[in-house]
């Protein structure tokens, strides 16, 4: 299976994401994760993105297309991926075509802006794995740990309501045409969003069984 989950920040897709890869045993591809590393680390890549992701601008799509590219190539994405905040635009999803990744199928995760506010503010993230917890909706088992990796939790700096609002434009503005884009290929299931976290997975997991 490989799949691209879209969606506007904050819809769910790297809470599913991490479901989904271990009842699929396939690896999830976030690019905010692995941009959130490399500014850890201090590569080249990671300076360059910082200044766009503290803004809550798109990172260009050279250096998207660049680090996709070469993960997907590693051996464990052999038999499937989950593609996570990527493509978010359509030059990204041309690229993913010219280099000849095929995609099983993209699901949308549906999300009114209105409910997206609460969720960001929220929302805490592991500074090492990059797992996605929420104090109310999905607290982790000890406060302020990681349940997967025992690290401290994080608040994401762009998790601010006014960067978090300029996302929800760049989203609208930008990436909410992929769904046209896929839909044209057949390749588009919509599921609900706003509804418990494994009332969601339910709906994916049917979304990736249907046919054509
Ligand atoms: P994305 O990867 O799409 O930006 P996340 O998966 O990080 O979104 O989810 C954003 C926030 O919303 C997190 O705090 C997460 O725990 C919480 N969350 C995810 N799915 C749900 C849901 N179905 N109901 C309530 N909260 C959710
Ligand atoms: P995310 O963790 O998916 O919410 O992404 C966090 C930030 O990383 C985004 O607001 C962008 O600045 C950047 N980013 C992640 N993925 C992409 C992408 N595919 N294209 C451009 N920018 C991206």
């Amino acid at each position: 299976m490989r799949l691209i989950l879209l969606g506007a920040p904050g819809a769910g897709k790297g809470t599913q994401a991490e479901i989904i890869s271990k009842r699929l045993h396939i690896p999830t591809i976030s690019t905010g994760n692995i941009l959130r590393e490399a500014i850890k680390n201090g590569t080249e890549t990671g300076l360059r993105a910082k200044s766009f992701m503290d803004k809550g601008m798109l990172v260009p799509d050279d250096v998207i297309i660049g680090i996709v590219r070469e993960r997907l190539a590693e051996p464990d994405c052999a038999d499937g991926y989950i593609l996570d905040g990527m493509p978010r635009t359509i030059p990204q999803a041309e690229a993913l075509l010219e280099q000849g990744i095929e995609i099983d199928r993209v699901v949308s995760i549906e999300i009114a802006d209105e409910v997206i506010e609460a969720r960001m503010t929220g929302r805490r993230v592991c500074g090492t794995c990059g797992a996605s917890y929420h104090i109310v909706a999905n607290p982790p088992k000890t406060e302020g740990i990681c349940n997967a990796c025992g690290s401290e939790l994080v608040i994401r700096k762009d998790d601010t309501p006014e960067t978090v609002r300029h996302r929800l434009e760049v989203y609208h503005a930008e990436t909410e045409a992929l769904k046209g884009f896929y839909a044209k290929l057949g390749k588009l299931r919509l599921v609900e969003g706003n509804q418990p976290i494994e009332d969601a997975t339910r709906d994916i997991m049917a979304a990736l069984g249907g046919s054509e």
